[in-house]
């Protein structure tokens, strides 16, 4: 998969100090071959190596990540883009009630897509409405009848003999006396992409408006998705895709394509047979799950999330200088607290679950508590030489914390342990750890 050959690149990354275009070029080389073998348009694909390796070029090396990290981020960044940002939400900006179009091949999940959207809509307030308008299959009227009985959803009460266009139109009407205020039109699919079909559709587009056209396509198939997606907007002018069948093995290779190839934004993506199995399309989360490095991801996210940029700068040349202080020391804590829990973070990054001393840096809500008390009660030279803090010293910070000897002697320390692991860290160059990622 994509996300495995991404993987392998990035593991032949580590260790490397620096981006360096050579290595960009490699990693670059291997991501072009995964995406072309995940079935990514190749436009896109040219498209994408190129923005990658510009950014990947102008772009600094991080301290806190190691350049396998940090191609992992930009490649991410690249995909997100390529993707839309942003999620875009269904249009139902209109008079009521609106109808929203479902058009698609035979068989890429409208009629289910339909009834998952319904679910979705009444969780939202809307009171949705099923109108059956493929009038050709015969258990096609049946199947979305069934589907609203299921659900307690209205569905209008199409026969087959019936002209589409007309379903649709007195669909409205019947929609507006039941009290509903969103149309659900389920149009009929073709095996293939025909002139018949597409005159009809575009029949009910002109007599209805709906204010969105959603063209259901099925991932599975990917390259083909995409082309069925063009066409289709280019004839009835599409509103967004809902991409279905994302649970099965689909490559990503049509997720990635279809925004950069029609213009026209994923809306949702159907993630299995079950009516509940619809989601938002995020184009942030489907470029983490197509690189499936989540878990790296989300170390990066929380570490930017907690870690102002200056401040890290200026704690790395403290612990550079070994002018860390127990203040210092205090507001990373905070920090690690914000960013879920120290041991977990540090087991991610590379190489840090080797240093063993890690296991007694657990630390815990109450524990916290205690350490801002403690620091607290320092004098600010205690805070800043912390070798002066002795025995009565310590007794008089317990006091004044409301702690006992047995804490501060125990962060004092943990705190002790810090420094000297920084002084190792510093040493053996894995730069700029100290950056959020430790106390
Ligand atoms: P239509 O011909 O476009 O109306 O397609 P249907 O809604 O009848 O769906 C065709 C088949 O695809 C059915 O067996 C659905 O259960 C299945 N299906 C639809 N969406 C999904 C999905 O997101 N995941 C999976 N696994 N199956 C789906
Ligand atoms: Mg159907």
């Amino acid at each position: 998969t994509l996300s495995d050959k991404l993987n392998s690149v990035f593991k032949q990354l580590k260790g490397h100090g620096k981006l360096s275009e050579k290595n960009i070029a490699d990693g670059l080389r291997e991501v072009r071959m995964a995406l072309l073998e995940a079935d990514v348009h190749y436009q896109v694909v040219k498209k994408l190596v190129a923005d990658i390796k510009a950014r990947a070029l102008g772009q600094e090396v991080m301290g806190s990540l190691t350049p396998g990290q940090q191609v992992v981020k930009i490649v991410n960044e690249s995909l997100t883009q390529l993707m839309g940002e942003t999620h875009e939400e269904l249009n139902l900006a209109g008079e009521k009630p609106v109808a929203v179009m479902l058009v698609g091949l035979q068989g890429s999940g409208k009629t289910t897509t339909a009834g998952k959207l319904s679910v979705m809509l009444r969780k939202t307030g809307k009171q949705p409405y099923l109108v059956p308008a493929d009038v050709y299959r015969p258990a096609a009227i049946d199947q979305l009848k069934k589907l609203g009985t299921q659900l307690d959803v209205p569905v209008f009460d199409s026969t087959p003999d019936m002209d589409p266009v007309k379903i649709c139109q007195e669909a409205r009407v019947a929609a507006q006396k039941a009290g509903c205020d969103t149309l659900l039109l389920d149009t009929a699919g073709r095996l293939h992409i025909d002139d018949a079909l597409m005159e009809e559709l575009s029949r009910i587009r002109t007599t209805v408006r709906p204010t969105d056209i959603l063209l259901v396509a099925d991932a599975m198939t990917g390259q083909d998705a995409v082309n069925i997606a063009k066409t289709f907007d280019e004839r009835l002018d599409i509103g967004g895709v809902v991409l279905t069948k994302m649970d099965g093995d689909a490559r990503g290779g049509a997720a990635l394509s279809i925004r950069s190839i029609t213009g026209k934004p994923i809306k949702f993506i159907g993630v299995g047979e079950k009516l509940s199995e619809l989601e938002a399309f995020h184009p942030d989360r489907m470029a983490s799950r197509i690189l499936g490095m989540g878990d790296v991801l989300t170390i990066i996210e929380k570490a930017q999330e907690v870690v102002d940029e200056k401040k890290a700068i200026e704690l790395e040349k403290k612990l550079r200088k070994n002018q860390f202080t127990l203040e210092d020391f205090r507001d990373q804590m905070r920090q690690i607290r914000k960013m879920g829990s120290l041991t977990d973070i540090l087991g991610m990054i590379p190489g840090m679950g080797k240093i063993k001393q890690m296991k007694n840096l657990q630390v815990d809500e109450k524990e916290l508590v205690h350490i801002e008390a403690i620091i607290n009660s320092m004098t600010p030279r205690e805070r800043r030489q912390y070798s002066i803090i002795n025995g009565s010293r310590r007794k008089r910070i317990a006091a004044g914390s409301g702690t006992r000897v047995q804490d501060v002697n125990r962060l004092l320390k943990n705190y002790a342990q810090v420094m000297k692991m920084m002084k190792k860290i510093n040493k053996s160059g894995m730069r700029g750890l100290g950056r959020g990622m430790l106390p």
